[in-house]
């Protein structure tokens, strides 16, 4: 089992398991991330809770049907939410708080990565979805 937070400590979540992982260049997660990419993993939606700190819990959610969660208080990232995929969430890899075995695979939306950033590692580049 993973565990994880925010950065003030209010919110905590548990994940069973994690799935595919990716760093996102769009431009959305760029903005919702303040950095150059998100790293983000597949969650089935049944595999995910928050265990502490709901009310704490802040969404953005967007006409096309994506809703990112986030602490109200401190503003990370924790996961998102699809209408058109209810069965799975994103997590923010960044939130965990125990190790992971699993590695992002690819690098996707590169067609709109930070011009700034220069990718580094071998593994594939989508220009938006694989
Ligand atoms: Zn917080
Ligand atoms: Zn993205």
């Amino acid at each position: 089992m993973y565990q994880g937070s925010c950065l003030c400590g209010a919110v905590r979540y548990q994940a069973d398991e994690l799935g595919p992982a990716v760093f996102c260049h769009c431009q959305r997660c760029r903005k919702a991330s303040g950095s150059a990419f998100a790293s983000n993993a597949l969650v089935p939606s049944d595999k995910f809770r928050f265990v502490e700190g709901e009310d704490a819990l802040a969404t953005f959610s967007t006409p096309q049907g994506v809703h990112r969660v986030f602490c109200g208080r401190c503003g990370s990232p924790l996961i998102s939410r699809r209408d058109a995929m209810p069965e799975a969430v994103r997590l923010r890899l960044g939130t965990l708080d125990t190790p992971i075995d699993v590695r992002p695979q690819a690098h996707i939306f590169v067609g709109s990565k930070a011009e700034w950033f220069d990718i580094h590692d071998h593994l594939p580049q989508y220009a938006e979805r694989p």
